[in-house]
């Protein structure tokens, strides 16, 4: 097929919700993809922040099929191996105490909500269910997920949207006290604002927050459906932050592609959902459990310590280059925002980029990267020729 006659077949078929660059991709290898015509493209962007061990890598593939071979699916009404197995290595790697698995980030972020609300519930009865959220947020396309994403204009068109949700200003604790009630169960916020822009918290406004959780009763939950899995330099990235979260959602890099989402839970809010209260048919999918098991073994300390480094070494190589279009670089280990400069569209930056073979995204008024986490130094070094090139 051409590229072409696939973009008419797609535009005929498939629905319209997603204005596409005019690309296709057929196949990768590492953090290098090509696609139809032969034509190579660097990736600085992991499908979004989805293919954390890159593409091909020979012990996920291995993990997959060996497992679609095996055994593809069975019901959450049995035990299966790589299930149990994946919540233990979560749980050891982030001092959780257990896990709940579905198959998106939306689905995660439901699954935090729907913990905050019974475990309030169960303590202190109706009336106590409303989630408190920040500003610039972004935590899903489902109605509740949208309604709990701090940006007006997500809330538009699907009326009427849920109740339980305010929003406070990000890293501004009046805010957040402005906000609280005596119909609050928890705070639910991202460490670094990603579709918002790629915003990093500040450790003290986060220290903050988690010390009136804990003075409320109120379950703090991270959202690290795009700065978990070793985005940030660590599997998760409150781990950096100096906070234990009551519960944490993740899904993106989780299983290196394929799909899977789910929330971790302390110990301290781990039986709150027992037995009937949540459910996903697909959730923890041998498969899907198998891909992810496969991710977490390559992604051990030395890999994240090098996330750190390579994130580093990204953003003064970007610094270095003056370009007159971008501004400062901000965000932590591979998930790094361009500022670009006020007289200049990142939409624009982005498709010259990609047309000149260079996979990036966007995020609020900037350049967004978050490039596989095992990308080589000479992957970078391509990639960051033709940013430079392509932008000068
Ligand atoms: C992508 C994203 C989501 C939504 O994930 P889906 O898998 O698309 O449902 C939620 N929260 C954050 C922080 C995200 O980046």
């Amino acid at each position: 097929m051409t590229h072409e006659e696939l973009k008419a077949l797609d535009g005929q078929y498939v629905m319209g919700t997603y204005g596409r660059f005019d690309v296709d991709i057929d196949r990768g290898k590492g953090a290098t993809l090509y696609d139809l015509a032969g034509k190579e493209y660097i990736d600085f962007s992991s499908g979004i922040g989805v293919c954390s061990v890159g593409y091909g890598d020979p012990r996920w593939v291995e993990a997959v099929s060996g497992q679609a071979a095996k055994l593809a699916h069975v019901s959450n009404l049995f035990y299966t191996q790589p299930c149990a197995q994946l919540a233990q290595v979560l749980c050891q790697r982030s001092g959780m105490a257990a896990a709940f698995f579905a198959n998106s980030g939306a689905e995660g972020n439901e699954g935090l909500i729907k913990l905050a609300r019974k475990y309030s519930f169960d303590r202190y009865g109706k009336g106590r269910g409303t989630v408190l959220t920040l500003k610039n947020s972004f935590h899903g396309r489902t109605i509740t997920t949208l309604t709990a994403t701090g940006q007006e204009v997500f809330h538009n068109y699907f009326f009427p949207f849920d109740e339980g949700f305010r929003y406070a200003q990000a890293g501004d604790m009046n805010s957040l006290q402005a906000a609280a009630g005596h119909d609050v169960c928890a705070v639910l916020l991202e460490l670094v604002q990603g579709e918002g822009g790629v915003l990093p918290m500040e450790k003290a406004y986060v220290q903050a927050l988690a010390e009136l959780c804990r003075e409320r009763d109120w379950l703090l939950l991270v959202d690290e459906v795009q700065t978990g899995v070793g985005r940030t330099g660590t599997l998760f990235a409150f781990q950096q932050y100096g906070i234990e979260p009551d519960a944490v959602s993740f899904a993106k890099g989780i299983a290196g592609g394929l799909p899977m989402g789910g929330f971790l839970t302390h110990a301290r809010c781990r039986d709150v959902l027992g037995p009937g209260t949540h459910a996903s048919t697909f959730g923890g999918n041998p498969i899907c459990a198998s891909a992810a098991l496969a991710v977490l073994e390559i992604l051990d300390g030395e890999l994240l310590d090098a996330v750190a480094e390579k994130g580093k070494y990204l953003r003064r190589r970007i610094g270095q280059m003056n370009l007159d279009c971008l501004g400062a670089t901000r965000g932590l280990g591979l998930m790094i925002g361009v500022e670009v400069k006020e007289r200049y569209s990142n939409k624009e930056l982005a498709a010259r980029l990609i047309g000149n073979g260079l996979l990036v995204l966007t995020a609020g008024r900037a350049l967004r990267l978050l490039p596989p986490l095992t990308i080589s130094r000479e992957e970078i070094d391509k990639g960051l020729l033709i940013l430079e090139r392509t932008l000068s």
